[in-house]
């Protein structure tokens, strides 16, 4: 089993005290770019989690962005269908209306009659003929209008209004009956803002083919605008252009339907029909501004707690003139509200899932950083050190000791170093083993460190030889003596309960004073400890004390 591992654990744990001083040359000379003391894990959480947590948001931001895109998209689109269905019920409804009066006027021209009543052009007489059947056509079909006129489209009579006649009809429809010489219909649009879709006959003589005159028959159409309020449940208003009206006649059937006219209520249009009582804010803001949506545009507001949406419709007369607006307002809060729901659930989940995603990766980061460090910081420990004495190797030794030296040179300080041996260490292993003089050798390194300053530097030169870079300092003598002492104080165990007491011999040498360069510098106290062993060992020399 290696033992690596375990002596990482326990340096891991032991990093305080006296392993600082190793610290700042271990992070020096760290040559694998990677930093032990956690910055490692901050760099790659840096690296690795800052762009995924700016990938999951953007994933995020675009995915909230396409969901309430593709949701406000089908609200709009639900508006759309109902403006196309609206559209093409109206236009039914106003074909299967025509149809029906056509019917009804094909039935009144069989009438042998009636058709004399009219070539007579006896008001008496068609009104006696029509009155009853009026009542029923107005009650089954909601005919409102049936008119009489002559040739020269003079008025014989209203059946619907006897009181009224004698005046020229030239409505759009009439006029279209009299050019082409055959049935016309259409839209158009009343004095009081109202529509009445109306159907106009010539009829002619069977045998001379002689023209007798005109029937029309006509209908109200609000009842549409209802049925198109029942069917999509929506609200609809008919906006009709004012100049397509007259002021004073508008204004006095208003008074004579009971209703206050409010011509100046909007700028452009007067509300024609109406399926609600009041006009909603979104309408009545865009009415006040004098403005009319183009049929192309949706228009949005949310008041009162529901969402809404307005479209407009264009509305032609019989003529193909553009005489109003339908205006179709429909409540979507359903749709909005479960829309907004999709992008609440959908943002939720995607903010969950981006979430965990970060745990697992902050967690996994962490763990990989841990392992980088730990390994590099093994990887250092076995480049920089020396595995029995765990002092710094004969190689950091000297890098160390020219940094120091090229420190003392910047800042005029003096550097020593202690080179020390272990006097007759080739008889202690002779007697008690190498296993023994290890262990004395790792017992020395212990004693050693304990003695240093912090900022000193105990390195392993080689064999039984040990040396000390002193920064900062001059009389390194003093320093040497307290190891010397320190070293013959006491014995140093061998295992076994087994003792054995040794002694160093210690050269000093000081830079610059004795030397101006690291290996000068490293001769110089090797020349030294040649001098103390020369002096009958244990003991302390200097370059200049030999
Ligand atoms: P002196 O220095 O006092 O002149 O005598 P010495 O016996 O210490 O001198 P020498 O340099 O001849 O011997 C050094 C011995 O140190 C030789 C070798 O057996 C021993 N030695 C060197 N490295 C180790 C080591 O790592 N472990 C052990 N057990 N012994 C070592
Ligand atoms: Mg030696
Ligand atoms: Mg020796």
């Amino acid at each position: 089993m290696s033992r690596w591992p375990l002596f990482t654990r326990k340096r891991n744990t032991m990093a305080k005290g006296k392993d600082k001083q190793n610290f700042a040359a271990r992070s020096e000379l760290a040559s694998t770019g990677i930093f032990a003391d956690g910055r490692e894990i901050a760099r790659l959480r840096w690296l690795f989690l800052a762009p995924l947590t700016l990938a999951i948001l953007v994933i995020i931001a675009t995915l909230v962005f396409v969901l309430y895109w593709h949701e406000h998209r089908s609200v709009q689109q639900g508006v759309l269908r109902i403006r196309a269905s609206a559209q093409d019920f109206y236009d039914d409804s106003i074909r299967y209306d025509a149809r029906a009066l056509q019917a009804i006027m094909d039935a009144l021209q069989r009438d042998p009659a009636l058709r004399a009543a009219l070539a007579s052009r006896n008001p008496q007489e068609l009104l006696m003929q029509t009155a009853t059947l009026f009542d029923e056509l107005k009650k089954d079909y909601a005919i409102t209008h049936f008119y009489f006129s002559d040739a020269s489209r003079v008025n014989l009579l209203r059946v619907h209004s006897p009181d009224r006649y004698g005046d020229r009809i030239d409505r759009i429809t009439t006029l279209a009956a009299e050019k082409n010489g055959a049935t016309a219909f259409g839209v158009e649009l009343g004095p009081l803002g109202t529509f009445t879709l109306r159907l106009v006959t010539p009829w002619c003589d069977e045998t001379t083919h002689q023209l007798l005159g005109y029937v029309e028959l006509g209908m109200e159409i609000d009842r549409v605008l209802q049925k198109l309020r029942d069917f999509f449940g929506i609200e609809v208003f008919t906006l009709v252009h004012k100049d397509q009206l007259n002021r004073k006649q508008w204004e006095d059937g208003m008074r004579a339907l009971g209703r206050t006219p409010d011509w100046e209520r909007f700028p452009a249009v007067v509300l024609g029909s109406q399926t609600s009582q009041t006009v909603p804010p979104l309408l009545a803001d865009r009415l006040a501004h004098g403005e009319l949506g183009d049929s192309n545009s949706i228009f949005e507001a949310v008041y009162g707690g529901a969402s809404y949406r307005m479209v407009f419709l264009p509305l032609q007369d019989a003529g193909g003139r553009n005489i109003a607006h339908m205006v179709l307002i429909a409540d979507v809060s359903r749709e909005t509200n479960a829309a907004l729901n999709t992008v609440y659930m959908g943002s939720l989940t995607a903010l969950t899932v981006g979430i965990l995603l970060l745990g697992f990766f902050n967690w996994q980061v962490g763990r990989i950083g841990r392992r980088i460090e730990s390994d590099a910081q093994t990887l250092e420990q076995l480049a920089t050190h020396d595995d029995l004495t765990r002092l710094y190797n004969h190689r950091v030794f000297y890098t160390l000791l020219e940094e120091e030296i090229s420190r003392a040179r910047r800042y005029h300080h003096p550097v020593s170093l202690l080179m020390i041996d272990i006097d007759h260490f080739k008889r202690v292993n002779d007697t008690h083993g190498h296993q023994a003089g290890d262990a004395i050798l790792r017992g020395l390194s212990e004693r050693l460190s304990h003695q240093i300053r912090t900022i000193d530097r105990g390195c392993r030169y080689g064999g039984e030889e040990l040396t000390v870079v002193l920064p900062n300092t001059e009389a390194a003598l003093e320093m040497a003596e307290r190891l010397r002492a320190a070293v013959e104080s006491a014995p140093f165990a061998i295992g076994a309960g087994k003792v054995v007491a040794i002694t160093v011999s210690i050269g000093a040498a000081c830079f610059p004073q004795h030397a101006n360069s690291g290996q000068a510098l490293v001769s110089a106290a090797d020349a030294a400890l040649y001098a103390a062993k020369q002096g009958g060992r244990n003991q302390v020399c200097s370059v200049d004390r030999k």
